[in-house]
């Protein structure tokens, strides 16, 4: 991974870029990703919100409750509707999650944690050999 790196949705009308490192990478199994998404979970890459920046576009942003306090904020392309970014909370944030799949190299995502299994589906298959977490990991704003 180059820093800063780059990427944006389907149709082009939103990019970014990132210049700092990511604070964590994971793979999260809710329902609300499940039915954001159509799939089986949300490849994350979390980064400080500083180091985070659009740099063509501006995101939608549609909210769901979230069980920890307040409400998800998740970011989508207004013209293509592709998820661009989540794992944020409504009031504030000191990261931004960014979708894997929006990278311009999604190759060098790397999940180093699962989040919700509780949720996952019998056809979601996880690395065994990475942490599981049934709801959000204990310290879930740390490391
Ligand atoms: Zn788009
Ligand atoms: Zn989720």
């Amino acid at each position: 991974m180059k820093i800063p790196f780059t990427g944006g949705c389907a149709c082009g009308a939103i990019r970014y870029e990132c210049a700092g490192e990511p604070i964590m990478m994971l793979k999260c199994h809710c329902r609300d990703c499940q039915q954001l998404t159509g799939s089986a979970f949300v490849p994350a890459v979390l980064v400080p919100a500083e180091a985070f920046r659009l740099t063509r576009g501006q995101l939608r942003y549609h909210f769901t409750p979230s069980i920890a306090r307040g409400k998800h904020k998740r970011g989508f392309c207004p013209e293509c509707g592709s998820r661009v970014t989540g794992g944020e909370f409504e009031e504030q944030s000191q990261f931004v999650g960014i979708l894997a799949g929006t990278l311009d190299d999604p190759s060098w995502f790397h999940p180093q944690m699962d989040i919700f299994v509780s949720d996952a589906q019998p056809w979601d298959q996880m690395d065994p050999a990475i942490p599981k977490f049934d709801q959000y990991p204990p310290s879930s704003t740390k490391e």
